[in-house]
């Protein structure tokens, strides 16, 4: 069944979801703050509003796509919550701290509403390709109610849990990915310095126990993997400021539940360094770049 939904954060991500969002017939009503990202979504058949509370004002549902948990907050808090219709669904794709997850959905709650916590794998690509992996905090009903939604931009929808879930496996995953890339990285650096070519160390530790997706699809070095971003200059891709953003929200989650995770800790620093360090707009597989540069001659 179409519906009425307002989307709210029309970037990089946002824009590309709302337009799969109009193909599949529904109608979506579109407000960012920014003039290019409203005029694209325009182009892809999204209406658009004045403002945010504009745009929820007779939605059905409410996706936002937004930079942070401070921004879901605010904009569940300025306005969202209250222009929207009782018993509205807000899905809230983007990734941010489960803390923050938590009392968003709290907040929508108490105002009345149905709230899910939905943050996506796949970057643009997958955006546009509406190949998404959804990752689902909720509840059974409104998971019932979500996923028909959820489908049209995605390749998997996984319901992890109740309220946070879907953050906490983001947040889970991206730490292997950030640890495994690290780890790949150092090994085909150790391999050069002994001699060893890039595609020898490739083809042992593709087929035997070092397997992994940092190794086998996002390969570091250029040659092994083709479509790996090394081949391209390391243009994203996965950027070192979004995996630097990633596991800052790793970080917090570990501190604030104590877990002993040394590799976790440790990763986040070195990618908020690498990403401070002009790695931001690069592919997060360049680090391997800064392993070998800080290595003795
Ligand atoms: P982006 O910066 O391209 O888009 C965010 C948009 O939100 C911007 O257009 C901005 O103007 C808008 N915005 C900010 N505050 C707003 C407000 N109060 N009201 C309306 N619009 C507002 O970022 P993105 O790459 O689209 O990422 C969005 C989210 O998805 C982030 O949480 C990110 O971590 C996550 N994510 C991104 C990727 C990726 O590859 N880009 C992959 C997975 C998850």
């Amino acid at each position: 069944n179409p519906s009425t939904i307002a989307f709210i954060g029309l970037g990089n991500m946002g824009g590309p979801m709302a337009a799969n969002l109009v193909k599949a017939g529904h109608a979506v009503i579109g407000f960012d703050l920014v003039a290019e990202a409203l005029a694209q979504a325009e182009a892809a058949g999204v209406t658009i509003a004045t403002d945010a509370a504009g745009a929820v004002a007779g939605a059905d549902v409410v996706i936002t796509m937004l930079p942070g948990g401070a921004h879901v907050l605010g904009a569940y808090r300025d306005g969202l919550l209250a222009a929207a219709a009782p018993g509205t669904l807000f899905i809230d794709s983007s990734t941010i701290d489960v803390d923050d997850a938590r009392a968003a959905a709290a907040l929508a709650v108490a105002a009345g509403h149905r709230a899910i916590d939905a943050p996506v794998s796949g970057g643009v690509v997958g955006a546009t390709a509406a190949t998404l992996t959804f990752m689902v905090g909720a509840d059974d009903e409104s998971f019932a109610l979500a996923a028909p939604i959820l489908q049209v931009m995605a390749g998997r929808v996984v319901h992890c849990g109740g309220s946070g879930a879907g953050q906490a496996a983001k947040v889970c995953n991206n730490m292997i990915l950030g640890v495994s890339m690290i780890a790949v990285s150092e090994a085909f650096v150790l391999g050069e310095k002994l001699g060893l070519s890039n595609q020898a160390l490739f083809d042992v530790a593709s087929a035997a126990s070092g397997q992994c997706w940092a190794l086998t699809t996002n390969c570091p070095v250029p040659g092994p993997v083709p479509a790996s971003p090394a081949n391209r200059n390391y243009q994203p891709g996965f950027s070192g400021a979004l995996m630097a953003k990633d596991l800052g929200l790793a970080l917090n989650a570990l501190q604030s539940n104590g877990v002993a995770a040394e590799l976790g800790t440790l990763a986040a620093s070195i990618y908020r360094t690498f990403a401070d360090e002009g790695g931001a707009s690069q592919d997060f597989s360049a680090i391997i770049n800064t392993i070998r540069n800080n290595s003795n001659e």
